[in-house]
């Protein structure tokens, strides 16, 4: 591989560890023992600040964010309005360059193993996975943020079955709130009480240990396996990526097709069928996060980054 090859994973590698050191809360403490109460107007609106845990938020992230309110009864426009004007103006780069998941996801892929592909029709199936997940938590909590307006007693009671569910809804099934939140925190109590008991304690306490583990080893194995069919802030982003004004293209001129050549879907982390999408632009579906792995290989220059 020569330098030309690499010339937008390099930057893109050098945005991700300065994202990942910056942008986490965890970190930025533990290493630079800094405080960040002062900032917490602002932290509050922009919760990307709040990525990973950070003790003046309620959740890991944005998708956390946004149906945390919901759950609340209060509609997050202006969380859902910068999301939208985020995902307009550069799509999935996000994703791509500085979701610190994406990062470690990358890190795990890194690993010299031969990467796997997963069947196309397996494949389009579990893509729908993240939706459901996505679907089927609004259908939990619209009701309890409704209800909260409408109807104390009902909420009350719904909130109190829902347990945890309803404190942080989507803390079960974001492998940021996992490993930035839920884990530390129980490595904290290990270590406290010098064995690994509180592993054990509750039956989904382990599970959820098991289940993000076998993740992170298929990502080793699938890249960005957890971005394609589990992420909740992924399937929002994806739903508006294909209306953004920043998207990929091929040229039909150079572009000499998948029986010549093929390289862009072969280097393709998200397993995007890049031949199968029309030419003007291609963000497969909303999968596409922009790491411009097919561009820079594209021997033929075909593949070129637009706006507009
Ligand atoms: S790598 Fe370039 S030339 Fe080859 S198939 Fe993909 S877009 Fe076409
Ligand atoms: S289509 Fe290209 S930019 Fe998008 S995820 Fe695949 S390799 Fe990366």
């Amino acid at each position: 591989m020569t330098l030309k090859e690499h010339r937008y994973t390099i930057p893109r590698r050098i945005v991700q560890f300065i994202s990942f050191v910056f942008i986490n809360y965890v970190i930025l403490e533990f290493i630079f023992l800094l405080n960040l109460k002062s900032f917490e107007p602002f932290v509050k609106v922009l919760p990307i600040l709040a990525a990973p845990e950070n003790p003046l938020s309620k959740g890991a992230g944005f998708a956390e964010f946004l149906f945390y309110f919901i759950a609340e009864g209060e509609f997050p426009f202006l969380l859902l309005g910068i999301l939208i004007l985020i995902v307009l103006f550069s799509n999935r780069f996000f994703c791509g360059w500085i979701c610190p998941i994406g990062t470690i996801q990358d890190g795990l892929a890194a690993f010299p193993t031969q990467k796997k592909k997963v069947g196309i029709e397996t494949h389009k199936t579990l893509l729908s996975l993240k939706y459901l997940i996505v679907i089927l938590l609004l259908l939990i909590i619209v009701p309890l943020g409704f209800t909260k307006i409408t109807d104390k007693d009902f909420h009350n009671d719904y909130k109190n079955a829902l347990g945890d569910i309803a404190r942080n809804p989507v803390g079960y099934f974001s492998l940021s709130e996992y490993l930035f939140v839920f884990f530390p925190k129980m490595v904290e109590e290990m270590w406290e009480q010098e064995k690994i008991d509180p592993l054990f304690t509750e039956f989904t306490v382990f599970v959820m240990f098991a289940f993000y583990l076998i993740v992170l080893i298929v990502a080793v194995y699938y890249p960005r396996a957890y971005c394609r069919y589990l992420c909740p802030f992924g399937a929002i982003t994806a739903a508006i990526s294909d209306y953004s004004f920043l998207k990929l293209s091929r040229s039909p001129v150079r572009c000499v097709g998948r029986a010549e050549c093929g390289i862009c879907e072969r280097v393709c982390p998200k397993q995007i069928r890049i031949l199968d999408e029309p030419f003007e632009f291609f963000t497969g579906n909303g999968e596409c996060n922009l790491c411009l792995k097919c561009l820079e290989s594209c021997p033929y220059n075909a593949v070129e980054l637009r706006f507009g």
